[in-house]
């Protein structure tokens, strides 16, 4: 089955994704005006285990107030989700995309009574960065996006141009990932990943007010982190601490647990997965394909 057979849900209804399509003038495509999520359904031989759902659908529904929209409940959305999961049943690792956009054709960038829209469509996924040979990364030349522009928090379509900027100059560049600083200079996040060192043994990673996205992958480290004694906190990273660190590694739905292996070309650490993150990297695997019982609450089994 093609990525464009798939069901999605649009405008209140079930069609394949090739037949979902909104106006040229619509608010979202003219400026930029929607938020989204991204949640990985892993097929784990016999059923989709969702990863996060609720913690998703409860970022969706609060970025999407703050950018003045009325998204549907929570449970509501969890409920559209595990049936896009049931009425496609692609038996096979997914990712899907729920969106809250502005649907309407007026004129003029105003959030306030522009009519909004609910969406959510899958395509399959496997790996979206390599998780095992080891990223060679660089520092982007372009800043992230200050919380008091577009708030990098709200997982809004428009913020994404700034990714798109980073990781295109990325690539052009060959490398196979750019990491943000922000307009104080300090370490960031990459441009669909959150970032952790290791420094003497510590796990380090930008805290909360560093303009990232609140990541949901972030915060399961940070518990997984907890869970095997391994020190962690989340402070400011000064750009130098990248170049100094021990271990490097990104972490993202997307990007699961991917780590680093050159930062602007100079080698992190031995040049290997590092012992820490190979623990955690593996600590990960086992909770989202559903190996490892005490982390069950993680998925919704469809
Ligand atoms: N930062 C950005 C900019 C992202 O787009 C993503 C992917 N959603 C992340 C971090 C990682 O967030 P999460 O773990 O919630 O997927």
């Amino acid at each position: 089955m093609s990525t464009t057979d798939y069901l999605a849900f649009h405008e209140g209804d079930w069609k394949p994704l090739s037949q979902c399509q909104v106006p040229i003038n619509t608010h979202a495509f003219q400026y930029g005006t929607g938020c989204f999520e991204g949640i990985r359904a892993y097929w784990s031989g016999e059923h989709a285990n969702l990863l996060f759902l609720r913690e998703h659908c409860e970022r969706l529904y609060r970025n999407a107030r703050l950018l003045m929209m009325a998204p549907p409940s929570v449970d509501s959305m969890i409920g559209t989700l595990i049936e896009l999961v049931q009425r496609n049943a692609p038996g096979r690792n997914t990712y899907l995309r729920p969106m809250m956009y502005k649907k309407g054709t007026g004129l003029g960038p105003v959030l306030k009574g522009v009519p909004d829209g609910f969406l959510a469509y899958l395509i399959p996924l496997d790996d979206y960065l390599d998780t095992e040979k080891g990223l060679s990364v660089c520092l982007s030349s372009w800043r992230r996006l200050p919380d008091n522009s577009i708030p990098t928090r709200t997982k809004a379509t428009g913020g994404y141009l700034n990714s798109a900027l980073a990781k295109t100059e990325a690539v052009l560049n060959g490398y196979d990932e750019a990491i943000f600083l922000n307009d104080r200079g300090q370490v960031c996040e990459g441009s669909a990943e959150n970032i952790f060192i290791l420094r003497q043994g510590q796990l380090i990673t930008p805290d909360k007010t560093a303009d990232i996205l609140e990541g949901i992958t972030r915060a399961a480290i940070l518990q997984l982190a907890a869970d095997l004694g391994i020190p962690a906190v989340e402070r400011p990273v000064a750009r130098t601490e990248l170049y100094m660190a021990d271990e490097v590694f990104l972490v993202g739905t997307g990007c699961q647990v991917s780590w680093v292996r050159t930062i602007d070309q100079r080698v992190v650490g031995e040049g290997v997965r590092g012992p820490v993150t190979a623990r955690l990297q593996a600590a990960y695997e086992a909770a989202v394909y559903g190996r490892d019982e005490r982390y069950a609450q993680w998925l919704t089994r469809v």
